[in-house]
Parts: structure tokens; sequence; C-alpha cells
């Protein structure tokens, strides 16, 4: 029987279900549940966006392993890894959030703000293109530090325009992540395959051609990455495949 689509890398739902259930949901903070709770209210299965919570507490961790304290997210939505990123950095630490979608963001401030961390958050609601491109100048101008943490998960097929600008923001020695770099395990798969598998399994039924297009820009963007000499890189094959990288010159 062939498996449902699952954004997991382990083509076991049971295997992925065991890793949540044993360890990912006894150690998923309270309110974190109640941030997912607030977006399934609201946009119920059809948007199940937010990272998963075995990839939110590896996200935690390599903040805290990393002292990361000026950070920037790229894609937000209802905020389940900004929640994450601003329960893990010290009291003085600050997140620049960017996402053209605002009502998402405000499903779940008020569990941000019970959580007593909005303090730490500037959310801009906007295309992330040109606020990287202010923060450039920006840092240019000012000589400024630059960010020791980005988590990028926006606009696929902008992945490499953001990383581009990712090469000027972030310090030397910083950490950007991309999420979703293995896209539903469909990069392994020519297109026609791929349109089939998730046809198939009745997946983006509405926005197969996004998803198809998608799919092209993380298939570029990997090899991209691969050859890329400014950056240290690790896929790792957790969730739907998250991809570090430390910028090394
Ligand atoms: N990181 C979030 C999920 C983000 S989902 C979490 O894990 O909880 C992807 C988000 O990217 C969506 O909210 C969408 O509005 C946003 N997005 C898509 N294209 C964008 C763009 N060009 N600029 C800024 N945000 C964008
Ligand atoms: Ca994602």
């Amino acid at each position: 029987m062939a498996d449902k689509v699952t954004k997991t890398l382990l083509h076991s739902i049971e295997l992925q279900q065991y890793i949540l259930d044993t360890s990912a949901y006894p150690r998923e903070h309270q309110f974190l549940k109640e941030l997912k709770e607030a977006t399934m209210e609201k946009y119920g299965r059809l948007r199940e966006l937010n990272v998963p919570s075995d990839e939110g507490l590896f996200l935690s961790m390599l903040l805290k392993l990393t002292g990361a304290k000026r950070t920037l997210e790229i894609g937000v939505f209802t905020g389940y890894s900004l929640l994450t990123t601003a329960l893990a950095i010290p009291p003085d630490g600050q997140i620049i959030a960017i996402d053209t979608d605002k009502e998402a963001y405000e499903v779940g401030l008020p569990v941000i703000k019970k959580a007593g961390v909005e303090h730490k958050i500037k959310f801009v609601h906007s295309d992330a293109i040109p606020v990287l491109d202010n923060l450039v100048a920006e840092k240019e101008n000012e000589q400024g530090e630059g960010f020791d943490f980005v988590f990028v998960d926006a606009d696929k097929t902008a992945y490499a325009s953001y990383h581009e600008r990712m090469m000027d923001l972030l310090k030397v020695g910083g950490l950007v992540v991309y999420d979703n770099t293995l896209w539903y395990s469909t990069v392994r798969m020519e297109e026609d395959e791929a349109r089939e598998y998730m046809r198939s399994n009745e997946m983006m039924g509405d926005d197969l051609d996004g998803f198809i297009a998608g799919r092209a820009s993380i298939v570029g963007f990997n090899k991209l990455l691969a050859s890329d000499p400014r950056v240290e890189i690790s896929q790792v094959s957790i969730a739907d495949g998250v991809t570090l990288c430390r910028r090394v010159l």
C-alpha cells in the first residue's frame, strides 16, 4: 500500500508519529500547543503550514546552542516558529519577522502576548525582498552587526534571492536555516512523477502548478547551496527537510 503523502522524510507515518508522541509533544511548550490550536481553529486542516513540533524543538536547540540574539524570520504565518524563537532567545534578544499575511500573524499574536515575549518581536507586514534590501542598505550605512540566526520559510521560488541577501545580512559564523528543502520528498522525482504523486494523494489539488514551481526552485536551490563556497552546509532529514548554512566568508 502506498503511503499517504507526508511532509516527513520518514516514509512511515507510524514512525513519524512515534517521534512526535514519544519525544516531541511531551516537550512542546504549552503556549506553542495553544498557538497550534488557535491556528487549527481558524484554518482547519487546509493550511498546515506551521513547522511540526519535532522541528520546533530542533530550532529551539539550535538557537540556544548558538546563543543567537539578533534573529530574522522570513515567513511567519501564525507564528509557531516565531514563538519558538522568541521563547528560545534571551530576554534582550530580537526578532524581525516578515510576512505578507498580517491576518495569519494576528491569529497567533494573543498567545505570543500571553507568553510575555511580544517585546522581542518586530513584525513587518510586507513582501520580504524589499525589507531585506532595506536591511542590507542599513547595515552598509551604519556598519551594523549582522544577524546571528535567520529562519527562511516564505516563497520557495525566492529562496535563491533570499540567500544572496543573507550573505550580506548574516554575521560571519551566523546561521541561516532553510525550511522545506526536500519538498514533500519530491525533489528526487522528475516533474511528471512529482505531479502525479501529489495528484494521486489529493494534496495541493488547488495549486498543483504552484507546488511544481516551488519544487523546481527548491531543486535548483539545493544544487546552488552545494556549490556555494560562502557557506558550510548540512541538510538535515527532519520534517520536510531543513538545510543549515553557516556563513564562513
Ligand atoms: N514559519 C511558519 C510558517 C510559514 S508558512 C511556521 O513554521 O510557523 C509561509 C509563509 O510565508 C506564509 O504565511 C506566507 O504568507 C509567507 N510568504 C509567502 N511569500 C512571501 C513573501 N514573498 N514575502 C513574505 N512572506 C511571504
Ligand atoms: Ca515550512
